[in-house]
């Protein structure tokens, strides 16, 4: 009675019942998270760089080449970025160097401007299967606070879930670490 695809939603519906709407009614072959994204990009119409596909247990990025299959399919989660990010206003934006104008700039607690983008990109790949509760700056390494990096990215709800996650699985594996030691 299922579809592949109807499969792979049920995990999406669980963690995000109010997606169902938008979610179901996919066609086509899904067989890796690339095709996934792809998908989901054209039924919801988001970008990709703004979607993505997590794993709920470990709250690690699916990567694109990913196949999927049984497991992928129990444990994915969508995070859908905030759209409207680069329209929020930015106090920092003549201060900053007009080089990207759609980024939304960020002056950081330690002085160091970046931009939104730069800093979700940063939790995403640095985070995640590691063992780091908070973010410090590249340049400087002052411990930028986590109500500060969920404010300065305007961070939608699902990049607040995924971010939160990140941080408890992380502390986790401190833990245990800790303990073995
Ligand atoms: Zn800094």
């Amino acid at each position: 009675m299922f579809s592949d695809v109807d499969i792979i939603l049920q995990g999406f519906l669980r963690n995000a019942p109010r997606k169902q709407g938008a979610i179901l009614g996919l066609t086509g072959d899904v067989e890796s998270i690339g095709d996934l994204r792809e998908q989901l990009c054209k039924k919801l119409d988001y970008q990709v760089e703004l979607l993505w596909i997590f794993n709920i247990e470990n709250a690690n990025i699916y990567e694109d080449d990913v196949m999927m299959n049984k497991s992928t399919k129990a444990s994915c989660s969508l995070m859908l970025g905030n759209k409207m990010r680069a329209e929020c206003s930015n106090e920092d934006i003549r201060k900053y160097n007009k080089s990207n104008k759609s980024a939304v700039k960020c002056r950081m607690e330690c002085d160091h401007l970046t931009d939104a983008e730069t800093l979700l990109k940063l939790i995403r790949d640095t985070l995640p299967g590691t063992e780091y509760t908070e973010l410090k700056c590249p340049l400087c390494s002052v411990v930028w606070k986590k109500r500060h990096l969920i404010e300065k990215c305007h961070m939608s709800e699902d990049e607040r879930i995924f971010f939160n996650r990140v941080l408890e699985v992380n502390r986790k594996t401190k833990d245990l670490k800790r303990e073995g030691k």
